[in-house]
């Protein structure tokens, strides 16, 4: 391994649960000392546990990604204990879905300030020790939404939105060994699924059968197979991927 990326130090936002948490487990497994970020500090702290259990290294951070000051000072304390961010992982998300006609505006602002401009926040501070490592791997969390999803107007634009991020991080940070990366999951079973199922009325076994009756390799996904893709967008061996919008939904449409 280069000396520059020896120092295998990433965060994984919105880390408490679901796909965060099943990433920050496996990078953890694969070697990084992580840092499990979540909206609370306490939430955090059974990721934690779990990576500690497991023999890795983690530690939890508390902060809002749609806050620059909070962003700014997370990531300044994950650098102080456990080392300069070479990783970073924009996972944390929300919904507001409604239709178009009954979308407030605040259901809009806030899935853009949790997912545009948290990634966007978390990036930039991340960036310099990047840049001054010559190593850097951003893989943010899209989504099949981006291609449109009835009810989800403001998250399908925020999804979208976040591969133009990606792909020009990927152009402006190349060519300091950084790559930047989006992966478009399609049906993952988390609590953000299952709250899908409550809003809709219905129960979460109907909605998983349902979506699986719909996709190629006949199940939903699950927080693992996330963990997975990032896994491999992180190694050091993935240096020529950058850029990319990868769809992780069990077959080739969304
Ligand atoms: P989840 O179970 O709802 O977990 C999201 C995590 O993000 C929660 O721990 C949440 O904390 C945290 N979070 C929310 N706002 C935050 C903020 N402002 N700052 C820091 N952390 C924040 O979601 P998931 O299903 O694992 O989804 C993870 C990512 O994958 C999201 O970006 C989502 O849009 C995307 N995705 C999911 C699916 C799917 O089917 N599940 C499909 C495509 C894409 P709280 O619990 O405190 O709110």
């Amino acid at each position: 391994m280069s000396e520059a990326a020896s120092a295998r130090v990433a965060i994984v936002t919105g880390a408490a649960r679901g796909i965060g948490a099943a990433t920050a487990r496996r990078l953890a497994e694969d070697g990084f000392a992580v840092a499990v970020l979540d909206l609370d500090e306490g939430s955090a702290k059974g990721t934690v546990e779990a990576i500690e259990s497991a023999g890795g290294r983690a530690i939890a951070v508390g902060a809002d990604v749609s806050d620059p000051a909070q962003v700014e000072a997370a990531v300044t304390r994950v650098a102080e204990e456990l080392g300069g961010p070479t990783v970073l992982v924009n996972n944390a998300g929300i919904t507001r879905d409604n239709m178009l006609f009954k979308m407030t505006e605040s259901d809009w602002d806030m899935v853009m300030d949790v997912h545009l401009k948290g990634a966007f926040l978390m990036t930039r501070a991340v960036q310099k020790y990047m840049t001054e490592a010559t190593f850097g791997r951003i893989v943010s969390l899209s989504s099949v939404s981006a291609l449109g999803n009835r009810g989800q107007a403001n998250y399908s634009t925020a999804k979208a939105g976040l591969q133009g991020f990606t792909k020009t991080v990927a152009i402006e940070l190349g060519k300091f060994g950084v790559t930047a990366n989006a992966i478009a999951p399609g049906f993952i079973e988390t609590e953000m699924t299952k709250a899908t199922a409550e809003r809709m009325g219905i129960p979460m076994e109907d909605f998983i059968k349902g979506a699986a009756s719909q996709i190629p390799v006949a199940r939903v996904g699950q927080p693992e197979d996330i963990a997975h893709l990032v896994s491999f967008l992180v190694s050091e061996g993935a240096g020529f991927v950058s850029g990319q919008v990868i769809y992780a939904a069990g077959g080739p449409r969304a």
